[in-house]
């Protein structure tokens, strides 16, 4: 198995600079991207139940080791890291390619499955990088998993729930298959104290772009067919109104408010 794991600032911790209108992330910690916290929790699981290896693997910085790190204290047997400058500016469809080659080369050294993914990342927020990895691989692809109800290794199969709006769907795809995640799937354990020191200890594997096979047409800002031109933050919003007067005559004038604002649907 394979999890794909991003570093990402703290979104919670992120503040609008109200005079230069500009993110504020001096200072923000950086985290493991909450959903992939989960899928990595899911790939110990399956490992406890079905046996395998779990490999953590993350595109970023070098100091993204730390989200590596932090998956092999929940349990997972190594990590690796993609970094280069010229992996520097992919954007969905460049990452997605990295990925997707160096899962190839893990897959030679020992077949891989499954490869679980986020359903998004909070940064980026796009959700493209788990269908983009499923595509490039031909695996089957399974989004917004809430359960892992079965896999059958002989059959080859695995049996997951989907959260879709108000519903759930329970699909059979033939493996090897690319699942992302939802936060339902499970709730995270503490890490062991050893599992912490290993964690600590382990050696991250590095990769860099003459480690993988990877057309140079396809990485970083030149395979990358989107460039952001800009990025602002909203507007601020503007002040709320109190509506003054007895209970019922104030819920009146609210309601007459929304109806007026197309709020609410006149009867
Ligand atoms: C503010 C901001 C500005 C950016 N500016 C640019 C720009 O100018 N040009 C540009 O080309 N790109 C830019 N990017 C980067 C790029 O668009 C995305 O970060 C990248 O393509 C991944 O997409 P995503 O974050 O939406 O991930 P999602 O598709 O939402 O992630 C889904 C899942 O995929 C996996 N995953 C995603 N990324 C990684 C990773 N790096 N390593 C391991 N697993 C991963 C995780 O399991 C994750 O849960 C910018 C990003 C941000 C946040």
């Amino acid at each position: 198995m394979v999890v794909c794991v991003k570093q990402v600032p703290d979104t919670t911790e992120v503040r609008i600079d109200p005079r230069t209108n500009t993110l504020v992330r001096a200072g923000v910690p950086a985290v493991i991207n909450p959903y992939d916290a989960h899928a990595v929790e899911a790939a110990v699981q399956l490992k406890e139940k079905y046996g395998g290896r779990v490999t953590a693997l993350s595109m970023g910085p070098p100091q993204a080791e730390e989200v590596l790190r932090r998956a092999l204290a929940m349990g997972a047997d190594e990590g690796i890291l993609l970094t280069d400058r010229a992996f520097a500016g992919s954007d969905t469809l460049a990452t997605s390619y990295i990925l997707a080659q160096a899962i190839k080369k893990i897959d030679k050294m020992l077949p891989v499955n499954l490869v679980l993914c986020g359903k998004q990342a909070i940064d980026g927020d796009t959700a493209q990088v788990g269908p983009g990895i499923a595509t490039r691989l031909g695996f089957t692809q399974l989004t917004y998993c809430m359960a892992i109800d079965a896999i059958d290794l002989e059959q080859g199969y695995i049996q997951v729930q989907r959260k879709l709006e108000g519903k759930r769907e329970i699909v059979r795809g033939r493996l090897p298959a690319l699942l992302t995640v939802v936060k339902e799937i499970n709730e995270l354990r503490y890490a062991s104290l050893p599992a912490l020191v290993r964690a600590a200890r382990v050696d991250i594997i590095t990769w860099g772009k003459d480690d993988l096979e990877l057309d140079p047409a396809q990485i970083g800002l030149k395979g990358s067919p989107t460039s952001v031109w800009r990025i602002f933050a909203p507007p601020a919003r503007p002040g709320g109104e109190i509506i003054p007067g007895k209970p019922q005559e104030a819920a009146a004038a609210l309601v007459e408010k929304l109806v007026k604002t197309k709020v609410v649907a006149d009867r």
